[in-house]
């Protein structure tokens, strides 16, 4: 590798949503750029014109920018390798597979599927390794077999052909990753793969291993599932001249499924009880729709920061990590080797955590749209106030409504259980004896209610736990929620001495 600049890409083909692990591998990509003051590219592999699916590049631009993940370089932007499209780019790899043709790299292939599944099926039967290589190359109907003239007249007539890359028979390919340190590989183990088509389009591996030279990309960070592409990517490398500006490699760990049986896939949609999108997701196909985090109810850099664990940790205890923070903090070094497990309920404590830490006048301005839903109108600081009293008994902001509904509108029903437990024959007495003295009670602060509270406990010889859970009854309809003075304060005389009326008429 010469280039001194760093300048990385995330690469993924627009072939359905982006899963949760694509944009970790996009994160990863981000953060390395940023940490070492270098250029993100984005780039879209669409050479696989067959799985195309249509609205996925807008859905993957959105997934990114919704978690802040932005390219200096790249589809929507541009910049100096414009375009960045592979399908744009068509014209530019026909050149690099005639270059491997030439210096004997690769070679055309004119087998039909009947001739490949013939292979298939002799090989079998003799318990052979089924695949094209240097072990059957020589028995198909290719460039290597037939004579130079037989395979211009194949050419000419127009007839399908691929490229194949020429793997050598028996070579050690030693490569070298930054996770996972040096691995070889014989080459007697890999087939020849197809590079090109005769429709004109590449195949991934020669676009992408031509874009990652053109665009000068100095390391290819990755899933895993890449790992075995690596050795015919280092051999084109090779085989095209290019090896002093061959990248540095990094194939991250899978992400697998909570109890760690496989990996974490795009089919497993919501079957697991969680998204594995970013956003929500309609398909143009089924018409099947997934869930998404962002529609969930997760704040982006809570499940930034819930992504960026799942593969890396810092080393230290600090698990809240703000954009900026993981910049600094993000080492390859710190990516494990092994698959990491997704934890689900991780990914809900990331999203509390961050509600704890938003500041209340933030969530206050998304619960009041919910509010507003509900055709209820507050002012803004009654808003905060609610949010302020019940953010640390939930997850998510929608959750809030559950919690504090009472705040805005009376209780429909009371909690049985607890009217059966708490409610005894002398308590609309003790209630209405309360109500004279809230009636005349000045301060209806939270103050002035725990003084009033208190002296009447005190003058009528009534315990708290008694006059308490009644009195959270008839303002809440249950026996529990934040501090029944706060709510008392929040509501207004008028609105808890109507409650308790309400409450001594209909539970008698
Ligand atoms: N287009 C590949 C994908 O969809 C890119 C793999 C790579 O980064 O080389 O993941």
């Amino acid at each position: 590798m010469t280039q001194t600049r760093v300048r990385v890409r995330f690469a993924p083909s627009p072939t359905g949503p982006l899963h949760i692990g694509g944009v970790r591998t996009a994160l990863y990509n981000y953060l390395f750029a940023r940490k070492h003051g270098g250029d993100f590219l984005l780039r879209i592999e669409d050479t696989d014109q067959a799985r195309y699916v249509p609205g996925a590049e807008e859905y993957i631009m959105e997934s990114l920018r919704w978690c802040g993940i932005e390219w200096d370089e790249g589809v929507g932007k541009e910049g100096p390798h414009a375009p960045y499209r592979q399908s744009e780019r068509k014209l530019l790899y026909r050149q690099y597979a005639l270059q491997l043709i030439e210096s004997g790299h690769a070679y055309y292939a004119f087998d039909t599927p009947e001739d490949l599944e013939n292979m298939r099926k002799k090989l079998e039967s003799e318990k052979g390794n089924a695949q094209y290589d240097a072990h059957t190359r020589g028995g198909m109907k290719n460039s290597l077999t037939l004579s130079e003239q037989e395979t211009k007249e194949l050419l000419d007539s127009g007839v399908h052909y691929v490229v194949r890359f020429k793997m050598p028979e028996n070579e050690d390919i030693v490569m070298n990753d930054l996770i996972r340190g040096s691995v070889k590989v014989n080459s007697g183990l890999i087939d020849d793969k197809v590079l090109f088509k005769s429709d004109g389009m590449p195949t991934y591996h020669l676009a992408n291993v031509v874009d990652d030279y053109l665009m000068e990309i100095s390391h290819v960070i990755r899933g895993e599932e890449w790992l075995p592409s690596l050795p015919l990517h280092v051999m084109l490398y090779r085989s095209l001249g290019w090896t002093d500006s061959m990248p540095e490699f990094a194939h991250l760990p899978l992400l697998l499924k909570p109890d760690g049986n496989g990996k974490l896939s795009k089919r497993d949609g919501d079957r697991l009880g969680f998204p594995v999108f970013p956003l929500m997701w309609n398909d143009p196909k089924s018409g099947e729709t997934s869930s998404g985090y962002r529609e969930s109810g997760y704040f982006a850099d809570a499940f930034v920061n819930m992504l960026a664990f799942l593969g890396w940790n810092p080393g230290t205890e600090q698990e809240l990590f703000s954009m900026d923070e993981l910049v600094q903090a993000f080492t390859l070094e710190r990516v494990g080797k092994s698959g990491s497990k997704f934890d689900p309920a991780k990914a809900t404590w990331f999203n509390h955590q961050y509600l704890l830490h938003k500041d209340n006048h933030e969530v206050a301005e998304i619960f009041d749209v919910l509010l507003k839903d509900k055709g209820i109108h507050q002012p803004a600081e009654k808003v905060e106030k609610v949010v302020s009293l019940v953010k640390d008994r939930v997850n998510f902001v929608h959750e809030i409504w559950d919690q504090a509904f009472f705040f805005f509108v009376p209780p429909q029903s009371y909690d049985e259980k607890t009217v059966q437990k708490k409610w005894k024959e002398d308590t609309p007495l003790i209630l209405e004896n309360l109500v004279k003295e809230l009636r005349s009670l000045e301060d209806f602060s939270v103050t002035g209610l725990e003084k009033a509270l208190h002296d009447y406990m005190e003058n009528h010889q009534v315990g708290a736990g008694k006059l308490m859970i009644a009195l959270r009854l008839s303002l809440v309809g249950a026996g529990m929620g934040p501090d029944l003075k706060e709510i008392m304060a929040f509501l207004g005389k008028e609105e808890v001495i109507a409650r308790i009326e309400m409450s001594v008429k209909t539970i008698g």
